[in-house]
């Protein structure tokens, strides 16, 4: 599927400068999100994955039913003051800001096999912040789905060490 008809790309939002990649219109298409996450799913099929992570709030629609999908569990990273039980935490640069990411506490158990998903790898400052959080408790990272990846950012250079997969690429 040609899953970049469903973006809409808006200029200069948030700010003046940054083409927005919007998935909300590729999400209200029933067809496109299901073909979307059916692909991302895939990409975490074998590698016996027992809990998706998604940072909110898109982070949250791309990583839910990829768990849905693959029978595991979906563990949410939210910002600060948003989870109720005792937090971990940890600061972080975005492409447009600054901010600090939670985890609850018991979320992940010692060795349990982690997948990250998002909309958008961007700096990778978000996912560098989660994978942070994840390891710190003990989590293994077996691999990091994007719906969307920025390669002019090279958000890719930080987290090199990860098994990435990005359903579509801007240059
Ligand atoms: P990063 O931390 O710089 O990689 O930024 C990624 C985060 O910022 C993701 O969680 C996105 O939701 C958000 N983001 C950055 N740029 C865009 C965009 O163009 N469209 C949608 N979300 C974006």
């Amino acid at each position: 599927m040609d899953f970049k008809k469903y973006i809409q790309i808006v200029e200069n939002y948030p700010k003046e400068g940054i083409r927005f990649k919007d998935i909300t219109t590729l999400m209200q298409d029933g067809a496109a999100y299901k073909a979307a996450i059916d692909e991302m799913a895939a990409f975490g099929k074998d590698k016996e994955v027992d809990v998706v992570v998604g940072p909110e709030a898109r982070g949250f629609v791309v990583g839910c039913p990829i768990a849905y999908t693959l029978e595991a569990g979906f563990v949410p990273v939210r910002k600060a003051g948003k989870l109720p039980r005792e937090v971990i935490s940890v600061d972080y640069g975005l492409e447009y800001g600054k901010d600090s990411l939670t985890i609850h506490k018991d979320a992940i158990q010692k060795g349990q096999r982690v997948l990250i998903a998002d909309d958008l790898l961007a700096t990778g400052g978000t996912i560098e912040a989660t994978v942070k959080m994840v390891e710190e408790l003990g989590g293994v990272v077996v691999g990091i789905a994007f719906m969307i990846e920025l390669g002019y950012l090279d958000g890719r250079a930080r987290l090199d060490q990860y098994d990435l997969f990005s359903l579509m690429t801007y240059n």
